[in-house]
């Protein structure tokens, strides 16, 4: 079999695959497969399966480029063979992930080893390095080089781009950093914005529901309208990037769902009640896909407003 045809047949099978670990992983798109798309500039991204990639392509230059998180192996290799085969990069100036999560850092393996630079928050180092003695066999995956707590920056040698890291405070995770190219105004989320689908969230690493509707409206206010935001997820038929609305309508959801979940409480209703009753958030119905987390953003919520009331 011809190495490309192989690899997009490994890559549905391993797509098809169902996993209990990657349940916000995205599905599995097969137009999209070993592609990636430019949004402005030199700056795009990659879907395949898990989170999106996020990509700086200077024009017609083997290296100097920047890796915005890596799905799995499977996935950023054949991103790599993509690359090469046009000619593109073979060579990193850095590696960035947005969080810790399998599904953004599990190719790390395979693109770590070409980037100059790795950088990640503090507390998504941290992170990944619980995770890794959670697990069973000692996976190999590279640690962060070089960490931040507020923010950090760096010019890339092609002299047109300065990329630059924030954290806004505790939301997904404790260790969420906004990846922004800054001349080309393009801002990579991580898993800070689900696109129109059920957010995961992960208070065991920090994350916090009820704070994370604060940091997407620091988030809009930091950057400015012409920003174009890519997003970790989105809801199947629902682009992978957009503007301050998206940004918008995400906070509502957050919010709504707060608010929803508050007035349960006082109506006394149990969480599995709840859970039972509650098809989509009132005030933010266009959040009715990934049901499989809906009880997750249930249940964190009611945990996280019984623990402010006591
Ligand atoms: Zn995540």
């Amino acid at each position: 079999m011809h190495r490309r045809n192989f690899l997009k047949t490994s890559l549905a099978t391993a797509a098809l695959a169902t996993s209990g670990l990657e349940l916000f992983a995205n599905t599995f798109r097969p137009e999209l497969a070993g592609d990636y798309q430019l949004i402005r500039g030199n700056v795009g991204y990659y879907t395949n399966r898990g989170g999106t990639i996020g990509l700086y392509l200077p024009g017609g230059q083997p290296e100097g480029g920047v890796v915005v998180d890596t799905q799995f192996p499977d996935q950023a290799t054949a991103l790599l063979e993509t690359l090469r085969e046009q000619g593109r990069l073979t060579q990193f100036s850095l590696l960035a992930n947005t969080h810790h999560h399998g599904d953004h850092t599990g190719g790390n393996g395979v693109i770590a080893p070409l980037a100059t630079q790795y950088v990640a928050h503090e507390r998504a180092k941290q992170n990944l390095i619980e995770n890794l003695a959670k697990k069973d066999e000692k996976a190999e995956l590279p640690l962060p080089k070089t960490t931040f707590g507020e923010s950090w920056s760096t010019n890339l040698p092609d002299g047109k781009e300065t990329v630059s890291l924030r954290h806004f405070g505790a939301a997904h995770t404790g260790g969420d950093a906004v990846v922004h190219f800054e001349n080309a105004n393009v801002a990579h989320l991580g898993d800070l914005l689900f696109n129109r689908r059920f957010p995961y969230i992960d208070p065991g690493a920090g994350g916090d529901i009820l704070n994370w509707p604060v940091v997407m409206k620091k988030i809009r206010t930091h950057y400015d309208r012409n920003t174009i935001y890519i997003f970790g997820h989105a809801a199947d038929g629902y682009p992978v990037f957009g503007t301050a609305s998206d940004i918008k309508a995400f906070e509502n959801y957050l919010k709504k769902l707060r608010n929803y979940v508050r007035k349960e409480i006082k109506k006394g209703t149990s969480l599995e009640d709840l859970k039972a009753k509650t098809e989509t958030i009132p005030g933010a119905r266009e959040w009715k896909f990934g049901e499989r987390l809906r009880g997750v953003n249930l249940e964190v919520t009611y945990g996280a407003l019984m623990a402010e009331k006591s």
